[in-house]
């Protein structure tokens, strides 16, 4: 606040540069604290399989889904579905029990470290409502659109809010505190249970069959699956089998076409032997697409699929929710620490084909800061200026060895991360 502050900052190059100190502390401190704790609280996440896209819903349950960002309350929400006075409450009320599914990022904790079944990403998020299936959508913050109570009206759906921070005109708010969370968790699950009577047939409509997905994959998972060190990765790396790692983050824009972003992208990167690791919307969007499993490797280039087969994994990788890019971070500094050169030496890079958010503003100026290359699918409110502009896509390399490049078409995309990660081997040697 102080930085743009009438007379204080008038020099667009020491803005950004402080902008840009800003984002690596979040990061590598506020960000990696936030992964780091949970993971304490709730812990490491490990590989597990689940499934995903509205057809996770189920007819005769009490469909109750879990959105926004913040783990706590819906930790203590899959505890509660499990109370015997919920299951037969919800006997009571016809229904065969309550069925939790995840939406963008508390979807995404939950499946990383529970395995809880994903309905959809951030442009998903009404659609679930219009399956007339859902008794209730529990909300923290971020990424909720204010919308949700106007188009939950037409159905029965209940919108709860559940953050201070975070009320929205129309919904049920419950004040949800560490002291009072089981009871609270237990209240809201009454509500959604109670609601279930309400539904109306003729408006149901579960679209799609559930698509198999694998996640959990924290640093440690990895570290796990490769055998307990990196070397194979590095090896890998060094023989070409695997030509370069992307971490593809990032969320759903309206001005994209949903997912069609993430998904391209991915596919062409895995064609040519290029580990895709993910977090947030983008790898919500590959599980939709059915590249988070190990099948998925026949569409990857030779190198990639053998490694894959090997270790029965898939070519994408899902990393967590978006808070956790920070462990994108700590595999770029175990992969550097291992060949002994700097992050911005490694045929890496990173990419948002449809951000939106100002997390990700964030989230992409710490990659580059960190010195990762990064491609942005849309472009930035920055075009007025054509110093700011050529400072972030070109001048800004001279400070940190990275800079950001938007292109909207994810093919195009493709070929320029693919030509940075080639410049990289090149210049390594490898
Ligand atoms: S990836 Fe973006 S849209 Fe999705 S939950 Fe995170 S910040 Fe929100």
């Amino acid at each position: 606040m102080h930085r743009v502050h009438m007379g204080v900052g008038a020099s667009y190059v020491n803005i950004l540069l402080h902008g840009l100190r800003t984002a690596l502390g979040d990061g590598w401190g506020g960000s990696m604290m936030g992964t780091e704790i949970s993971d304490v609280l709730f812990g490491t996440p490990k590989i597990n399989q689940s499934k995903v896209n509205l057809g996770v819903l189920k007819e005769d349950y009490v469909n109750v889904s879990l959105h926004g960002h913040n783990p706590v309350l819906s930790d203590m929400v899959v505890r509660v579905s499990e109370d015997p006075d919920i299951q037969a409450l919800a006997e009571e009320v016809g229904a065969k029990g309550v069925n939790l599914i995840g939406l963008c990022c508390t979807g995404n904790e939950l499946l990383m470290r529970k395995g809880v079944p994903m309905a959809g990403n951030h442009l998903n998020q009404e659609l679930v409502i219009t399956t007339g299936a859902l008794e209730a959508m529990i909300i923290d913050y971020q990424c909720i659109f204010p919308s949700l109570p106007r188009t939950a009206s037409c159905y029965h759906t209940k919108i709860v809010s559940t953050s201070e921070k975070s009320k929205i005109v129309g919904s049920y708010y419950y004040d949800f505190k560490p002291e009072n969370a089981y009871n609270t968790a237990k209240a809201i699950l009454k509500m959604a249970v109670n609601n279930f009577p309400n539904r109306i047939p003729e408006k149901v409509i579960i679209p799609g069959k559930p698509v198999d997905m694998m996640a959990g994959f924290s640093v440690e998972a990895i570290q796990e699956a490769l055998g307990g060190t990196f070397q194979p990765l590095i090896d890998a790396i060094a023989a070409g089998r695997i030509r370069g790692v992307v971490g593809i983050v990032g969320c759903n824009n309206p001005k994209v076409k949903h997912d069609y972003g993430h998904v391209t992208l991915a596919k062409e990167l895995i064609k040519h032997d290029i580990l895709c690791v993910e977090t947030g919307c983008a790898a919500i969007a590959s599980g939709k697409a059915g590249l988070l499993m190990p099948d998925a490797a026949f569409l990857a280039g030779p190198g990639l699929r053998e490694i894959c087969k090997a270790l029965d994994i898939p070519p994408v990788l899902h990393m967590g929710s978006c808070v956790d890019c920070s462990r994108i971070l700590v595999l770029l500094a175990e992969l550097a620490r291992a060949l002994g050169v700097g992050i911005h030496q490694l045929p890496v890079a990173g990419a948002a084909p449809e951000w939106y958010s100002q997390k990700a503003v964030s989230i992409g100026s710490y990659f580059v800061a960190s010195g990762v290359y990064t491609v942005l699918g849309v472009m930035p409110n920055i075009t007025g200026s054509q110093n700011v502009t050529e400072l972030l896509t070109g001048g800004v390399i001279g400070v940190v060895h990275a800079n950001f490049a938007v292109e909207p078409d994810p093919e195009v995309a493709a070929k320029l991360i693919i030509s940075h990660i080639d410049g990289k081997r090149k210049e390594l040697g490898l």
